[in-house]
């Protein structure tokens, strides 16, 4: 990735996002102080076009990474490769973020290894460096770099949660589901159905969501919504698209099935 220019990683088109509270000013100052960032929330609830939008709106590039179990800290700073001319440096995503001066996001990062989360350390307090032991050297973050990570509290009790240590380096917004008239225009835009489908589905959502605790670990969301809209679009019909993109994916517990079932039952 040495090679990366700025460009490649802007946003050109507006990405469509409707703001819930003030997070959009409140995230514009935390940009302008260049502090650390953490969204937080449920799945599928706005976080990461959130984050998309605002990188749009600051006109800056955006790196994401989808952070996964097996990703150690390499995957993220950079390593030796092997070509046909010895041995040659890439850079990782992160160091190419704090070279270029991008908002760095690290999607879920809990699901990351402790040892990978500590790299990030260095960027997130007034050194603002990143030092890329490996190769002996220590990057300066370029003025503009911000990190961004998101996290879901919601798996805190699954042995899922950040150190303290990582935690207390960032400013935090919390994001939930949207109010409902809020939800079911983003609903409504995202997959093309009308206004009056949209809050149906809304409706069965929120009935999920009150499940959330009582059998479910987490209810439906934003994003299921906009999938079973998306498939009634293509002509299926609503209960079928609701127990393909709502019920089934969520739970295998036949009881519960039951009950979302009876919930998608009384809206269709
Ligand atoms: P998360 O990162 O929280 O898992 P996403 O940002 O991927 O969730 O949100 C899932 C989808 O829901 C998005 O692709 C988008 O279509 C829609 N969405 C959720 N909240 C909003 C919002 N406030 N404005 C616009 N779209 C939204």
């Amino acid at each position: 990735m040495n090679s990366d220019s700025k460009e490649q990683y802007l946003i050109e088109k507006e990405p469509y996002y409707k703001e819930v509270h003030d997070e959009i000013s409140l995230y514009e100052a935390a940009y302008a102080a260049r502090l650390p960032m953490m969204v937080k929330g449920p799945t599928g609830c706005g976080k990461s076009r959130f984050v998309e939008y605002m990188a749009w709106r600051l006109k800056r590039p955006l790196i994401t990474v989808a952070c996964n179990e097996d990703m150690t800290a390499s995957d993220l700073v950079g390593r030796f490769l092997l070509d046909k001319d010895g041995t040659k440096w890439q850079d990782g995503p992160l160091t190419t973020a704090a070279r270029i001066g991008a908002i760095c996001y690290l999607d879920e990062i809990v699901e990351a290894r402790q040892d990978t989360t500590v790299v990030i350390h260095p960027l997130t307090d007034h050194r603002r460096t990143l030092p890329l032991d490996k190769k002996g050297e220590l990057i300066q973050a370029h003025p503009d770099f911000q990190l961004v990570i998101s996290f879901n509290p919601g798996y805190q009790s699954s042995m899922k949660d950040l150190k303290q240590s990582t935690k207390q380096r960032f400013g935090a917004l919390d994001f939930s589901y949207p109010e409902r008239t809020i939800e079911v225009e983003i609903v409504a835009h995202e997959s093309g159905v009308s206004e009056d489908m949209a809050e149906k589905l809304v409706s069965i959502a929120e009935r999920s969501r009150n499940l959330k605790g009582h059998g479910l670990d987490e209810g439906l969301s934003t994003r299921m919504l906009i999938y079973a809209g998306a498939l009634i679009q293509k002509g299926v019909a609503p209960i079928a698209a609701c127990s393909m993109a709502l019920v089934r994916p969520i739970t295998d517990d036949p009881d519960m099935r039951d009950a979302l079932d009876a919930a998608v039952g009384t809206f269709f």
